[in-house]
């Protein structure tokens, strides 16, 4: 790890500042926000602005994983990543690069790191404490249903949020401890890069960092147990992104089961099986990268009457209360929807639920009702809104899927990023929208338009009639609709047609 420069001292004096002092806690509070990432960031801010008095404690870093170690700095490298994958590109564009042009690794994660200490005021101690929350730093643990413990002080609540995420889940891999590895914890510490790294796991977190280690010049090896990368997604997309990734050098073990690491020396040898056989393989770095534990250890969840599980986190209902009614969970410690996004929506659900209960349940706010997008920031990208084709078969409903190609759209082919399609899935016969699925270069930034029509109700025929600009990679959703509106022309309609026009001749 490099000693903190510049950047990260400016990210530690907001986040972490030296010499902070917790206030004196006052009286009840209204609302006791334990953990401040994005869900109990949001909580805290939402219900102070409301005029609650609200206390919000983190043990670590306020902006938790997403600003410190997540989405943040991923996603600053994954741009120095494409930039340079579009480099190697140039002559494709007509472009002469002199020879010489390299990755400087340590530039790209100096400019990461700039770039989060200057994003981090959003999110730092003073801002909240300007808002009006109490802000105490020190690890909070429940001392009764309605009382918790901060740094030796005792604040008393009427309603508490639990916000406290989660970690990388360590697998039980034999050496694995003894050879050390990197996690998202510490990946983003790096100022060399390393020439050869085992990826274990290829969710969003893995497939990201792999394409991005890889393009910078890493020998990259992604190790998955299942059959499919990005294995929670449709099966094309997932390929796709995988083709790509293979075609750029990035080593992917599908099937691959981790028998064992051993140190030799300085490196590291990945024992693994697949189809029987017994493989090695020599790295120099292990991220791992296969799935997340939540934090509930240490917080004293017991003595709050807060039931849980070490696996899946808090236990809450829809409207996001824990067994104890007074205390509300959200964010990455109860959700199976862990993003950063899902945390802000489901703290202004505790907001709502905490801070205007009714005795009737009258104006709850629910998680039901969220429609949640994801993206994982690859290239191409992978994005999806509402239900896959095989989730709604499961729930009986029946389904048509509708597909359009990129390479059939013209923006994609001028700019050169034809890979990739949109799918949409509607209830058969209808027009209204189940679930999506877009793979492109910017398929996060797409997405939206999807996500609203769904939330809106409004379905693909709305879509059809949606005048998008040309040339825009965003004209694959009016397409995707249009192919979905040419199946509504059947043989009986066209029956009908032919004679209107041979009528008007
Ligand atoms: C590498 C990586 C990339 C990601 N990229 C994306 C992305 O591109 N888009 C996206 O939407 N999501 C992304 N995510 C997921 C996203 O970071 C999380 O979903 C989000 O941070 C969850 O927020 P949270 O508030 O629930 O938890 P966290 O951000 O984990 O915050 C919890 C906080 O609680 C604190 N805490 C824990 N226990 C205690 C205690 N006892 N007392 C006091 N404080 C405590 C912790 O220190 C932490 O600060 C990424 C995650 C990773 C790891």
């Amino acid at each position: 790890m490099p000693s903190a420069d510049e950047f990260d001292l400016t990210l530690i004096r907001n986040v972490r500042p030296p010499g902070w002092v917790n206030p004196e806690p006052a009286g009840r509070y209204n609302l006791v926000v334990v953990g401040a990432g994005t869900a109990g960031l949001v909580t805290a801010a939402v219900a102070s602005a409301l005029g609650a008095k609200v206390a919000l404690i983190e043990r670590d870093r306020m902006g938790g994983d997403c600003l410190n170690v997540g989405c943040v700095p991923s996603k600053g490298i994954i741009r120095a990543s494409r930039a340079w994958a579009e480099v190697r590109r140039a002559t494709e564009f007509g472009l002469r690069i002199p020879d010489g042009a390299a990755v400087d690794f340590a530039a790209v994660m100096a400019r990461m790191r700039r770039l989060r200490a200057r994003i981090s005021p959003a999110d730092s101690a003073d801002r909240y404490r300007r808002l009006g929350v109490d802000v105490f730093l020190g690890e909070g643990r429940f001392s009764g249903p309605r009382s918790i413990e901060v740094e030796g002080r005792r604040l008393t609540f009427s309603k508490a949020a639990v916000c406290t995420g989660g970690r990388a889940a360590a697998p039980a891999i034999p050496g694995l401890e003894d050879a050390g590895f990197l996690t998202n914890e510490t990946v983003f510490g790096l100022t060399e890069l390393p020439r050869r790294m085992a990826v274990i796991g290829a969710g969003p977190i893995g497939s990201e960092l792999a394409q991005a280690f890889s393009r910078f010049g890493c020998r990259v090896a992604l190790f998955e147990r299942t059959g499919q990368i990005l294995q929670r997604e449709d099966v094309d997309a997932a390929a796709t992104v995988a083709k790509r990734m293979k075609i750029e050098g990035v080593q992917i073990v599908l099937n691959a089961g981790l028998t064992g690491i051993q140190k030799r020396g300085k490196e590291k040898v990945v024992q693994y099986e697949i189809n029987g056989g017994r493989m090695e393989l020599g790295v120099d770095e292990i991220l791992v990268a296969a799935g997340r534990t939540p934090n509930v250890e240490g917080l004293g969840l017991e003595s709050a009457g807060v039931a849980y599980d070490p696996l899946n986190g808090v236990k809450v209902d829809s409207g996001l209360r824990t067994t104890n009614p007074r205390i509300f969970a959200a964010g990455d410690i109860c959700s199976a929807f862990k993003f950063t996004h899902a945390a802000d929506a489901q703290a202004q659900i505790v907001v709502q639920n905490a801070l205007f209960p009714h005795p009737l349940g009258i104006g709850l706010a629910s998680t039901e009702t969220l429609i949640i997008p994801w993206c994982t920031y690859t290239d191409p990208e992978l994005a999806h809104v509402g239900m896959y084709e095989a989730e709604a078969r499961v729930k009986n409903l029946e389904v048509e899927s509708f597909t359009f190609r990129l390479d059939e759209v013209d923006r994609a082919v001028l700019d050169g990023e034809e890979e990739g399609f949109a799918r949409v899935h509607v209830r058969k016969g209808t027009d209204k929208i189940l679930g999506a699925t877009l793979v492109a270069a910017h398929a996060g930034e797409m997405i939206g338009e999807l996500t609203l029509a769904m939330k809106a109700g409004a379905g693909l025929g709305t879509l059809t009639r949606t005048i998008h600009p040309y040339p825009t990679q965003a004209e694959v959703i009016r397409k995707v609709a249009t192919a979905w509106r040419k199946t509504a022309l059947t043989e009986g309609r066209k029956r009908i047609l032919r004679r209107w026009f041979a009528w008007m001749r």
